[in-house]
């Protein structure tokens, strides 16, 4: 009989299917005109309505069907039953006919560490900047982010009543990504991406060194990278403290996926186990294509300032 398909590409292919739920709620939630937006530990730092759902919804339905592989999300919830409506079942079938690569063919379920983000991006929903939010379901082994899952629910928003709107992309190291079209940054251009909410002197200085031809402020840490791999950005540039695991595990997985690069500022590699850090420290850096150009221009200053 046909071996059934490697617990990788189930939990990818459910993943995808959650992170449509998830896109769904948070169109719910703003449609509904409530947010019910709760300060964390300031102004700018929101959870809503939204991202308590989602994230009740993401890690109840994946704990359901994989009740040994580690979850950790982002927001403190009262551990309360999640109702069945929140409870997403359904999987990609695309998804699951793709081949497991072999070195992740062997994966037991203890041994995976599932990082969600329910909503990226909470300041720029709660003022309307919707396509700027996205769901993010990163998934890791031995330390690494190998496979992950973005969705934007508002993808298309202002592209007209015939546009589909939202998306979901989702890809894994040593098979590609996809739901996207993959497009390189205009070449000898340097086009920065960045923060447009949690910005300090550090972060625009940083980026004033690298002498960019132009600078976008988005929120967003999934956005920031879908700038990067549809060719907007040529560079992630964020010099601060602020961005935590569940941030870079999807976007990292995917951006890898096709050949792009993450790091800190000092240029190391983020590490996912579960006992890990939240907090990215020591910022971010990334990009599709020539991560070298611009590490190699980060002042010491700014890598003095960040201690990983
Ligand atoms: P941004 O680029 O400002 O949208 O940030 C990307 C991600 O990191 C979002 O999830 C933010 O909430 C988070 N983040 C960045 N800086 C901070 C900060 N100073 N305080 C709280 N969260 C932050
Ligand atoms: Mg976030
Ligand atoms: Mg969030």
């Amino acid at each position: 009989s046909m071996a059934s398909p490697a617990l990788l590409m189930r939990v990818v292919a459910s993943a995808y299917s959650v992170a449509e739920k998830a896109a769904t709620i948070v169109r719910n939630v703003m449609a509904g005109g409530d947010l019910g937006i709760v300060e964390k530990t300031g102004a700018n730092d929101l959870q809503t309505k939204a991202d308590r759902l989602v994230q009740m919804s993401i890690c109840a339905s994946l704990a359901r069907k994989f009740p040994k592989v580690t979850i950790i999300g982002e927001e403190e919830l009262p551990t309360d039953e999640v109702t069945e409506e929140l409870i997403e079942d359904g999987h990609c079938e695309e998804i699951l006919k793709k081949t497991c690569p072999a070195q992740y063919a062997g994966i037991k379920e203890e041994e995976l560490v599932i990082w969600v983000d329910p909503l990226d991006g909470t300041k720029e929903y709660t003022e309307g900047l919707l396509d700027h939010v996205t769901v993010l379901i990163g998934i890791a082994y031995g330390g690494k982010a190998i496979a992950g899952v973005i969705n934007q629910p508002y993808y298309n928003y202002e592209a007209g009543a015939d546009a589909v709107l939202g998306r979901t992309i989702w890809g894994v190291l040593g098979i590609g990504a996809f739901g996207f079209q993959l497009t390189e940054a205009p070449a000898g251009k340097h086009i920065i991406v960045t923060t447009r909410s949690h910005s300090s002197t550090l972060v625009n200085d940083c980026i004033s060194a690298l002498n960019p031809d132009s600078v976008i402020r988005v929120g967003g840490a999934g956005n920031k990278i879908i700038q990067l791999i549809e060719g907007k950005a040529s560079a992630y540039v964020f010099a601060s403290p602020g961005c935590k695991k569940w941030d870079t595990c999807a976007p990292e997985a995917i951006l890898h996926a096709v050949g792009g690069k993450i790091t800190d500022m000092h240029g190391n590699s983020f590490q996912y186990n579960k006992e890990v850090k939240h907090m990215n420290s020591a910022g971010v850096l990334a990009t599709l294509r020539n991560y070298d150009y611009y590490a190699s221009r980060i002042p010491n200053t700014v890598k003095q300032s960040l201690v990983p």
